[in-house]
């Protein structure tokens, strides 16, 4: 008897579990493979409040801030059946520096990466999933949105995007039908006016470095918007400085 109510504890507490983490989209592999820095040994702990991207799910906002799920589940009240709201606040208790969690697909339909700029003061994958779906698409159209401390994110944040973890076409570059191939980075800031900050373009080389060694895409294929042969655009902006960030990569 003992033992049947143990087992019945056990599948009662997955499916609680699994009903708060599983929230759409669905990724294209489960689990994918997820690249992340180590953390350092010593790191100062805080509480602090997490604003829902699209996509995000507890599984991914626990490995980000190095906090159990179970830990963010009762800090939130979150119970059987509840599913994370793209702009609700999360309390996130003694969490560490917020590093970038990086999932890797299998895939032969990458070949080029295109660099954006969001042509905004400011923004973040939420603000740029509204915005996208102002205009008929289906949310936002990058795959990966590095912040410049706007929006709720810190300078240099890497956000993964639905797209990216459905692994679909971008909504980024139609010309030379690079949506189709192309993974669309943005980086949020107007580079015709400011610069990419420091911590931006470690963001970019450390994410770029990640998708051009799994893909084998070659340098000469990792261009800018402006770079795409029938793309009338200047993103990423004329102060985008490619030899800056070539000589990283
Ligand atoms: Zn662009």
């Amino acid at each position: 008897m003992k033992k049947y109510l143990f087992l019945g504890l056990i599948i009662s507490s997955s499916i609680i579990l699994s009903s708060c983490v599983t929230v759409p989209p669905k990724p294209a592999v489960y689990p994918p493979r997820e690249i992340s820095p180590k953390l350092p040994q010593h790191i100062l702990r805080q509480d602090v409040v997490h604003l829902v991207a699209p996509g995000e799910t507890i599984w991914r906002i626990s490995k980000m801030y190095d906090v159990p799920m179970q830990d963010i589940m009762r800090a939130n009240n979150l119970g059987k059946e509840e599913v994370l709201k793209k702009g609700e606040n999360l309390l996130i208790p003694r969490a560490a520096p917020v590093v970038p969690v990086i999932p890797i697909y299998p895939s032969k339909k990458w070949k080029y990466i295109i660099i954006h700029h969001s042509a905004t003061d400011e923004g973040s994958s939420l603000y740029f999933d509204k915005y996208h779906q102002g205009k008929g698409w289906e949310g936002i159209g990058y795959h990966f949105v590095i912040n410049n401390g706007t929006g709720g994110k810190q300078d240099g944040q890497i956000e993964v995007s639905p797209r990216w973890i459905k692994q679909e076409d971008g909504s980024h570059c139609r010309a030379n039908n690079m949506n189709e191939r192309a993974i669309g980075i943005c980086l949020v800031g107007n580079f015709n006016r400011e610069y990419v900050s420091s911590k931006q373009l470690d963001a970019l080389v450390y994410l770029v470095n990640i998708l051009r060694r799994y893909y084998k895409i070659p340098l000469k294929r990792i261009m800018g918007h402006n770079q795409v042969l029938g793309a009338r655009t200047e993103c990423p902006g004329k102060n985008f400085s490619w030899t800056k960030f070539k000589n990283r990569l």
